[in-house]
């Protein structure tokens, strides 16, 4: 039941961090089952499959992009997306600034960090965020706003090793967050998925991204 699964992790969730429900390679019509019990933040992996399930849904509803993002699809969202979590680059952050300016917009970002002992997973190092939050070029970027870090923890039934990954997260969060800069203002860290998500908040998440534990296991 997707109402009750929303609800429970709702409770969990105790108001410390905020929902985005994972849709991806998901129908519309769960969408829809996920809107009418209160959820208005959806997460999307990729921009073609998001653009063709904004425009079926209500227009409340918050899009957020959470996969790899390529500079060439940057358009296709740039009129709706609300947060997207998976910028790694100042190339990508200048693509984005350039889209979200047509449409007389400030796209939120997050910094993806890479913080897990994984070859596969994309993101900066600690240092490349730290060198990209000072880049001067970023001075000329006023449509975007970098709102803080996103991260994946290893996929591990390791629970310590999660939670020790997610506290360097909120260390590099803490840290990153007394850069002055006109267009950097952290208030958001997203970590934390269907099988870790109670870490993440206890280690200092303000939003989880979770799928499969609302609608099932994806094929
Ligand atoms: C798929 C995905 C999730 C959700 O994963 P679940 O384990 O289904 O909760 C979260 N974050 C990212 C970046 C994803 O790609």
């Amino acid at each position: 039941m997707i109402a009750e699964a929303i609800r429970q992790i709702e409770t969990e969730l105790q108001g410390k961090a905020r929902l985005v429900a994972v849709t991806k390679t998901k129908p519309v019509n769960l969408l829809r089952e996920a809107y009418d019990a209160g959820c208005r933040r959806f997460g999307e992996n990729k921009v073609q499959e998001m653009a063709d399930k904004q425009p079926q849904l209500p227009a409340d509803v918050e899009w957020h992009l959470i996969g790899h993002l390529q500079t060439n699809k940057v358009k296709y969202m740039a009129p709706f997306v609300a947060v997207i979590h998976s910028v790694d680059s100042l190339k990508l952050l200048q693509e984005i600034d350039k889209q979200a300016r047509k449409h007389n917009r400030v796209i939120d970002c997050l910094l993806q960090i890479y913080i897990a002992d994984e070859e596969t997973k994309f993101g900066l190092l600690p240092e490349e965020a730290e060198t990209l939050l000072n880049a001067p070029e970023l001075n000329d970027l006023i449509h975007i706003r970098i709102v803080g870090l996103m991260g994946l923890a290893t996929n591990t039934d390791d629970q310590q090793q999660v939670r020790q990954e997610f506290r360097g997260l909120k260390q590099l969060y803490d840290r990153l967050s007394a850069v002055q800069r006109p267009n950097v203002a952290f208030r958001e860290l997203s970590m934390g998925m269907s099988g870790d998500y109670l870490i993440a908040v206890e280690e200092g998440s303000t939003l989880v991204r979770v799928g499969s534990a609302i609608f099932g296991a994806r094929n």
